[in-house]
């Protein structure tokens, strides 16, 4: 497996607890995996095996050292202890201090890194060299991301013929369709690719090269990470230019929704907490929202105990809906609610949530920053947590929320409308809110309607115990990756055809919303047109779609 992140080792973003929690699912069923990825600044690796390497770009090499391959190393990435199985989950460290021993993953303060595109060929090319050199041939080589994506390319050009690599399957995986790892075209000869890929059949995309094309042209099999994904990333609004791409290998590409690691994010163990609750037993719950409110910084009193408080954890970026949050502002502070925001992101954002705390000290919390314990407060002690994106690849929060009875609501789109009913919609199998439209008066009514349903404690408490009983492990997906490993069917729908249901979606498709729902082929017709869309959503990709995720 090759990632750009993993928990524990570097994390940005929902990827590195995929590239972490999916190993270990694999593990537990039986199977040997391998995680490669970049030792960043602040890795340990002091008492590790080291192994030394050139890693071949045409004539040229590049040094690297290998770090891993030790028990020590299995058990920090929490390698699966099974009873009986075979399993085993080793991480792999590409040391190249000169390439990823920087402030950041992707960027730093000024932007983009101007050398992610080889940065990541280095990645992906020295993963496929430590499978070489260890000369055991991988039954399959699974690649996350644009930072991932030209493994596929050189398993299909240069090393097509290699006796260890040769012919060896690769699936690759998109995270969020956002990103194109786009780069000049001459890095393709400085990085030991054929002349020939310079060509819209190749890697050529609009100019550039483009390593999520390379990903999604050169793999044998595409997964994304949710059902609605799947399908929204074939249209013009989702599509970022990609969608003709991905829609010419749409027989060979699937939705498999993320799961979550049930261990980590788990109410009744949870060590971030003051106090463990369950679905029969929430005492713990209201302690863990006084131990929240004191630590943001809020009152906590007998007051704002019983006042709702609605949470964010978040990459703050137009893509997570926060301008709309924005836009919502004052009706938002205008309703009974406490807020609470972890996040970091573009400056604009970041700029208003802390005006909004300074505002509105005795019921906004801002915290600007990366904070764990601050993120598992948040997801427990919360009474709703909001995700109104624009669009959501899968998410993960929202499914960390109903695990933790932290009601969900969400805008309906990609994962988040696969993992959350809408509880007036659907009274008997509610586990959230969800709203279609994108707007500001969406938002507010939808935050109001939930605000309502708080009010009714029993039927509050009756929606909680529903979401926080549902089963998001990696179990069920872990399954669906090991069938499109061994390139036979999954029973997740293909996208283009009838609706694929995540796990917690009814039996006939996506959870319900209010306003009634869109199936697949009419996803295009209740979206804005693509060009407004597009201009929206364009400060998202501006001088960020190399790197930053
Ligand atoms: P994305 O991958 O698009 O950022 P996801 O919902 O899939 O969104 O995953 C985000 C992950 O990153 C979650 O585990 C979330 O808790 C975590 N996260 C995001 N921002 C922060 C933050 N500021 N502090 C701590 N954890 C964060």
């Amino acid at each position: 497996m090759i990632t750009p992140e993993a928990r524990p080792y570097a994390k940005t973003g929902g990827l590195a607890d995929v590239a972490a929690a999916l190993p270990q699912a694999l593990a537990r069923l039986g199977h040997r995996v391998t995680v490669v990825l970049p030792r960043y600044r602040g890795i340990d690796t002091s008492g590790l095996t080291s192994r030394p390497a050139a890693i071949p770009f045409g004539a040229q090499s590049y040094p690297v050292v290998f770090y891993g391959d030790s028990p020590h190393f299995s058990q920090k990435m929490g390698t699966a202890g099974v009873m009986g199985s075979t399993g085993s989950v080793t991480a792999v460290l590409v040391d190249a201090p000169d390439l990823f021993d920087r402030d950041g993953l992707y960027n730093n303060a000024a932007g983009d890194f101007a050398d992610n595109g080889f940065r990541f060929a280095l990645l992906s090319r020295a993963a496929l060299e430590y499978a070489r050199l260890r000369g055991r041939r991988p039954s399959v080589v699974h690649g996350h991301d644009w930072q991932a994506g030209l493994a596929a390319v050189y398993l299909k050009t240069v090393l097509a013929g290699d006796p260890v690599l040769g012919g060896v399957r690769s699936v690759f995986t998109i995270h969020n369709l956002a990103f194109h790892g786009l780069f000049p075209l001459d890095l393709i000869r400085w990085i030991g690719l054929p002349e020939s890929l310079r060509h819209p059949s190749g890697l050529e995309f609009y100019g550039n090269a483009s390593a999520l094309k390379g990903g999604i042209v050169f793999s044998d099999a595409i997964t994304t990470v949710s059902p609605t994904y799947a399908r929204e990333i074939m249209t013009p609004r989702f599509g970022f230019g990609f969608e003709g791409v991905v829609a010419s290998r749409s027989a060979d590409l699937v939705g498999i929704l993320n799961g979550i690691d049930t261990d980590t994010w788990n109410p009744s163990t949870d060590p971030y907490l003051p106090d463990h609750f369950s679905s029969t037993d929430f005492k713990g719950k209201a302690q863990t929202k006084a131990a929240l409110l004191a630590y943001a910084g809020l009152p906590s009193n007998t007051t704002t105990a019983a006042r709702p408080l609605i949470g964010l954890v978040s990459r703050l970026t137009n893509q997570k809906g926060f301008d709309l949050i924005a836009e919502a502002a004052d009706e938002l502070m205008a309703l009974d609610a406490t807020w609470v925001m972890l996040g970091s992101g573009e400056r604009w954002c970041e700029r208003f949530w802390v005006d909004l705390a300074a505002r509105y000290p005795e019921r906004v919390a801002a915290r600007i920053g990366f904070d764990e314990k601050l993120a598992h407060l948040i997801e427990a002690g919360a009474d709703l947590f909001l995700m109104p994106s624009h669009f959501e690849p899968c998410g993960l929060n929202q499914m960390y929320s109903l695990r933790y009875g932290t009601l969900p609501i969400v805008r309906a789109t990609g994962g988040l409308d696969d993992t959350v009913i809408d509880a007036d919609a659907d009274p008997a199998r509610g586990t959230g809110f969800k709203f279609q439209d994108e707007s500001a008066a969406a938002l507010v009514a939808t935050v109001e309607r939930a605000l309502e349903s708080y009010g009714n404690t029993r039927r509050w408490k009756s929606i909680q115990r529903r979401a926080m009983a549902e089963d998001h492990s990696w179990d069920v997906s872990a399954r669906e990756y090991v069938k499109v490993y061994e390139g036979g069917r999954t029973d997740v729908q293909r996208p283009g055809h009838a609706n694929g249901a995540g796990r917690g979606a009814p039996a006939s498709g996506r959870a319900g919303g209010p306003g009634g729902e869109a199936s697949g082929e009419d996803i295009d017709g209740i979206r804005k047109s693509a060009d407004t869309d597009r201009r929206k959503l364009r400060s998202d990709r501006r001088g960020r779609n190399t790197g930053t995720r």
